[in-house]
């Protein structure tokens, strides 16, 4: 059983094969995003209040505690943990609307996904916490 967690408050983000999220947009406007739970599957339902468009920066925040989820070393990254099996691993995943790139990264090893992996691959930012 995957279980996906908020960093900072550990809140369990996951429900029927989606990843829920809280997004905040710089106008005001918050709604929901329901992401797959699958890593590498980018289909996602958006409140019909969020309008985005290629490139543009989505803000995602915990639904529990609010918490940006933003990736501190580049804000064009969001972060969450993931539980599987008893191991955990950091997800790191873009914000940036149709950029597919998304890490999995635990103390053995780091798995990509997306067409847009390649992005990010300077070898040390995920080191860097
Ligand atoms: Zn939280």
């Amino acid at each position: 059983m995957n279980r996906f967690l908020c960093p900072y408050c550990q809140a369990q983000l996951n429900v029927g094969g989606h990843l829920v999220l809280s997004v905040h947009c710089k106008n005001g406007t918050k709604g929901v995003v329901l992401l797959s739970d699958e890593l590498g599957n980018y289909s996602a339902d958006i409140s019909d209040n969020l309008k985005f468009n290629e490139g543009d920066h989505i803000h995602f925040h915990c639904p529990a505690c609010s918490h940006s989820l933003e990736y501190k070393e580049n804000k064009n990254l969001a972060r969450v943990l993931k539980e599987d099996k008893g191991v955990e691993s950091t997800i790191v995943f873009s914000a940036i609307f149709g950029e597919q790139s998304t890490y999995q990264i635990n103390e053995e090893r780091t798995l990509t996904f997306g067409e847009h992996a390649l992005r990010y691959t300077d070898p040390d930012w995920y080191r860097k916490n």
